[in-house]
């Protein structure tokens, strides 16, 4: 019987050994599944560390370790997605020294990549040209804007009150404003002494604006003043009034001489290419054969010097007047 139930005390102490050694086991190994799955959070994350060191302390379940440890660190790695957003939010807004650093990460490459690259072309420096061609409509109106349409650049152009009158112009003048270009005003009867002597300036001016807008719906509030603001603008009386009116004027920095050169278009060529110094020029031409002929060139000629061709904007307007009028 005494061994018989020595015996039996026996076992249970072994059995009892053994649960206890199981226990001290599993506490061990919940303990270092723990601490390596904080030391993780700790390296990443600075700021959630505190949730997963306080939660599974071992004290709250030592009998079923094993089953919420393995639920633990997907916990802990679940933040890791929301932390990699938030740095790549910080990167789109400094794109561009980062990228080195970030690229090893991963799954920042692509945003990194396609941030850097248009900036790129922002930094270049914009070479721009304006033609102009002034006293239109014309005959040639139309074969003005095939060429400049074949060559994909925009244009402003100067009109003349007693030409844009003519009725079969206007639907070239309603080209011009559908393909882009813009339509300004260059005086009703391109008359010096009653533009400039007899201060007929503005009126003719704004009749000219009213006449296109009728044609076109277009606002225009830009003119060239008709062979240029010098002498003719001299005196401040006119450019008071251009001021009150809220009209613009604009001259030109390259004259082409294209008016008295029939026949040699090549000179026409050849003056612009002479006279282009700045990267913003405007240049002075007419609605002239000859120029038609010289167009192709001039435009293949910006091309090649990286010019691009801008067309005249209100909202945008830039000073650029023989009387440096900064009104005007
Ligand atoms: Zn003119």
């Amino acid at each position: 019987m005494n061994t018989l139930h020595q015996q039996v005390g026996k076992k249970r102490r072994k059995l009892k050994k053994r649960y206890f050694l199981l226990l001290i086991f599993l506490l061990v190994l919940s303990g270092t599944v723990l601490f390596v799955g904080t030391s993780y959070s700790f390296r990443e994350v600075p700021s959630t560390p505190d949730q997963p060191v306080t939660k599974p302390a071992p004290t709250e379940t030592p009998p079923s370790t094993d089953q919420p440890e393995p639920i633990t660190p997907p916990e802990e790695s679940s933040p890791e997605p929301e932390i990699f957003p938030t740095i790549e939010s910080d990167e789109t807004e400094t794109p561009t020294e980062e990228e080195t650093e970030i690229s090893s990460e991963g799954p920042t490459e692509t945003p990194a990549e396609e941030n850097t690259e248009p900036p790129v072309e922002e930094e270049k420096p914009e070479k721009v040209v304006y033609l102009t061609f002034d006293d239109g409509p014309s005959k040639w109106t139309e074969q003005f804007l095939d060429v400049l349409a074949a060559h994909d650049a925009k244009a402003t152009f100067f009109m003349q009150g007693s030409n844009l009158k003519k009725e079969h112009l206007q639907e070239s003048v309603k080209r011009a404003t559908q393909e882009g270009h813009y339509i300004g005003g260059h005086s009703m009867t391109h008359n010096y002494q009653a533009l400039y002597t007899n201060q007929q300036f503005v009126p003719e001016m704004i009749e000219t604006l009213d006449l296109i807008h009728k044609i076109t719906g277009t606002t225009p509030s830009l003119v060239r003043p008709p062979y240029g603001s010098a002498p003719g603008l001299n005196g401040g009386q006119i450019r008071k009034q251009l001021a009150d009116a809220h009209i613009k004027i604009w001259d030109w920095t390259i004259d082409s001489h294209d008016w008295e050169l029939p026949g040699n278009p090549s000179q026409i060529v050849q003056n612009i290419k002479r006279d282009t110094t700045s990267d913003k020029e405007i240049v002075l031409m007419h609605e002239k054969s000859q120029t038609l002929e010289a167009l192709p060139e001039v435009l293949n000629f910006f091309k090649d010097q990286g010019y691009v061709f801008g067309v005249y904007n209100d909202a945008s307007h830039f000073v650029m007047n023989f009387q440096n009028d900064a009104a005007l």
